[in-house]
């Protein structure tokens, strides 16, 4: 496998057409009409052989829909959680990097679960993990599985892996994955119980591929024993500490023009104890729209950019007063409760 090729087939996709490929999509769009044009899927760097038995039209897919070629990004990117990325680093990064060294015992684990209360960076560390191990990122929602792809979730399921395996390394994030793995315990329907056996099956991949499944929830409990059997490593991701808080704003604010002081911004932070990171960014839009509120809509008109007033302390109290954390106490014990009995250390 050319490895050195993946850049260049991620950054491609849907950009440029590979002319030599034989994925041809069901329904071309007028444009590609017009001109004539193949409208197949660029597979360069691609180990097609593992695509055999595959539909093209899901490899299209999935290629479209599910890879993500987004921008790189770095564990600066992500706030606080330093316990968290430390152990990514060692047992995943690394040893997606230099499979030669991480052998045997310490080879990667084939399974990761992330769990903790939503919007506390669980999306952001997979793609951070597929852009630091210079891997191929495959991110859906498993709750898409059933509604958004219905009656065609099993096949997109296997589809998936053979597509990752074909382009590997590679990291498959699963959002809400209680969705696919919960427990049911009556009434499971034939669809789903075959998407998550067709998914048990794909995430037992060969010790030779290097695929690493990332699995993310906000209801750990209720994945079941067989599912969770699949994810050795089950890492914490809590609210942010006020430390973390403070990054979030500052890097949030770094392109916006701001009076806040260097004391003004931990008083903040104290404010905003049990808030998580996505309740800091929804903060922060608030507080920007502050300056925008003062004025009029004949000032929004006309107003040039650069004389739009300052975002200030006093925006980001008002913007207090209507932002609300969104995880309860209750919520955060149900974590801190399944972290000790099935959470892999903190
Ligand atoms: P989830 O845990 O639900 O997957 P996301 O990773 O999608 O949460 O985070 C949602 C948004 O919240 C991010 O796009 C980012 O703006 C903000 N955010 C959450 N946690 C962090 C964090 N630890 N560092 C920086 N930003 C964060």
């Amino acid at each position: 496998v050319n490895t050195a090729a993946y850049g260049t087939a991620k950054k491609s996709l849907g950009t440029r057409r590979g002319l030599n490929s034989k994925f041809v999509p069901p329904v071309m769009n007028r444009e590609e009409e017009a001109s004539g044009g193949s409208g197949a899927v660029n597979m360069e760097g691609m180990d097609e052989d593992k695509l055999r038995g595959i539909e093209p039209k899901m490899v299209e897919l999935i290629m479209n829909e599910i890879m993500d070629s987004g921008p790189g990004m770095t564990w600066d990117d992500v706030a606080g959680l330093e316990f968290a990325k430390k152990t990514i680093k060692e047992i995943v990064v690394w040893p997606m990097l230099r499979p030669d060294i991480f052998t045997g015992l310490r080879g990667p684990p084939k399974g990761l679960l992330l769990f903790g209360p939503p919007g506390t960076g669980k999306t952001l560390i997979g793609k951070c993990i597929a852009s630091q191990s210079k891997s191929t990122f495959f991110c859906i929602s498993a709750s898409s599985l059933t509604s958004k792809w219905v009656g065609e979730g099993e096949k997109m399921v296997r589809a998936l892996f053979a597509v990752a395996r074909a382009s590997q390394p590679a990291v498959i994030f699963i959002d809400e994955i209680d969705s696919l793995l919960t427990q049911r315990t009556d009434g499971e329907n034939e669809a789903s119980r075959r998407i998550k056996t067709e998914f048990l099956d794909g995430a037992s991949t060969s010790s030779d591929d290097r695929i690493l499944v990332i699995g993310a929830t906000n209801r750990p409990q209720e994945i079941d024993e067989a599912a969770r059997r699949r994810f050795v490593k089950r890492l914490y991701i809590p609210l942010p500490e006020a430390e973390a808080r403070q990054t979030i704003i500052t890097n949030l604010l770094r392109q916006q023009a701001h009076t806040l002081t260097n004391s003004q911004l931990p008083t903040i932070c104290q404010r905003t104890e049990g808030f998580s990171g996505a309740d800091m960014a929804t903060l922060c839009r608030e507080a920007a729209l502050g300056p925008i509120r003062d004025m009029s809509f004949g000032d929004i008109e006309n107003i040039s950019a650069d004389q739009v007033r300052p975002i200030t302390f006093v925006d980001f109290e008002e913007a207090l007063q209507n932002v609300r954390p969104s995880v309860s106490d209750r919520d955060l014990d149900v974590y801190l409760e399944w972290n000790k009995t099935f959470g892999s250390g903190s």
